[in-house]
């Protein structure tokens, strides 16, 4: 089951899809149904910490359970949803999964960290985006400081004032926005100045060999520094070994996020590690 799978590595279904046009179009009816029924799709959550090793966020990442105990990686589904319209529909579920999640969270904890939740360009750019959050934070009773958005820097290609019209209507409500996969896009870096962007995510490839290639040292501790110019915060994704969080640690990068600290994890877990740091929280106030 989904806890299960959630303990050790998840397994990522083969289906080999790609190749054959007539899977392709049943993989999307698959999908198609998944979301009408909307009960095979389970969030995970991955913290993210500070160089302390103090859980600072949660980023939600969704799973598909089309059998039980077998989970498709989103890294497959989501490109097809994209691609076959379908991306809008899941994401208006995913933010109902995520949201009530949180409203549930905030009852029961003190604390519980900021949540972010990846965004397809498409939707974010869609007309139906800004009119359906409102409705669910209303509904579920989400303010934006409980909530952040990750986007990809291929939005920006697209059309320029409208991502400047949406990001700014978000930061009205205080939803933070993060640029996931950092330094992977297209785009020029002009967007930086332009838009309300609160974080940097430096992409897990520059990550991986930052503490042994000098070309990948410099380029994070160069995003590092470009971030700290414009006022932005830094958090590195993929990190796996001491090495790397110590080499990322000493060029002053905000937040950290990766199998070294911790996997992405079914709720029940993330329940276990919110009840520790609410009693950390709680023994430091004690103690000052
Ligand atoms: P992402 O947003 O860049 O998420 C990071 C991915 O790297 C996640 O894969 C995570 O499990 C994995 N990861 C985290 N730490 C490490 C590490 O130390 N080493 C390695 N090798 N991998 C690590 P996941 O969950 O399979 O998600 C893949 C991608 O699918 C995400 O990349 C994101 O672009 C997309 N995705 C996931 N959930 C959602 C969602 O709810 N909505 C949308 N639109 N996209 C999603
Ligand atoms: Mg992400
Ligand atoms: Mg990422
Ligand atoms: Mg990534």
């Amino acid at each position: 089951n989904a806890k299960q799978a959630g303990r050790d590595n998840f397994k990522i279904f083969q289906s080999s899809m790609a190749s054959d046009a007539s899977e392709q179009f049943n993989f999307e009816q698959t999908l198609r149904l998944a979301i009408q029924a909307g009960t095979q799709f389970h969030m995970f959550y991955q913290p993210k910490v500070n160089k302390d090793q103090q859980m600072t966020g949660l980023e939600a990442l969704v799973r598909l359970e089309l059998s039980p105990g077998k989970f498709t990686s989103p890294a497959e589904f989501i490109p097809v949803a994209e691609e076959s319209g379908q991306i809008i529909a899941l994401e208006e579920l995913i933010l109902r999964l995520v949201f009530s999640q949180l409203a549930n969270w905030h009852k029961r904890f003190n604390n519980t960290p900021r949540v972010s939740i990846n965004l397809s360009g498409k939707h974010l750019l869609s007309e139906t985006f800004l009119p359906y959050l409102n409705k669910c934070m209303a509904e579920f009773a989400i303010p934006g400081e409980w909530i952040e958005f990750e986007v990809t820097e291929s939005v920006f290609l697209n059309d320029m004032d409208r991502c400047i019209q949406v990001l700014q209507v978000l930061q009205g409500f205080n939803i933070a926005i993060s640029i996931d996969d950092f330094g992977t896009g297209y785009s020029s870096l002009n967007y930086l100045k332009n838009l309300p962007i609160d974080v940097l995510k430096i992409d897990r490839s520059f990550v991986l060999e930052c503490a042994s290639l000098k070309e990948d040292a410099k380029i994070c501790s160069t995003i590092i520094e470009l971030a700290s110019t414009l006022g932005l915060k830094t958090i590195a994704e993929g990190v796996e070994t001491e090495a790397q969080f110590q080499f990322l640690k000493e060029q002053r990068c905000n937040d950290f996020q990766g199998y070294y600290f911790y996997r992405p994890m079914a709720v029940e877990r993330i329940d276990e590690l919110l009840e520790v740091h609410n009693q950390a929280l709680a023994s430091n106030v004690t103690e000052a």
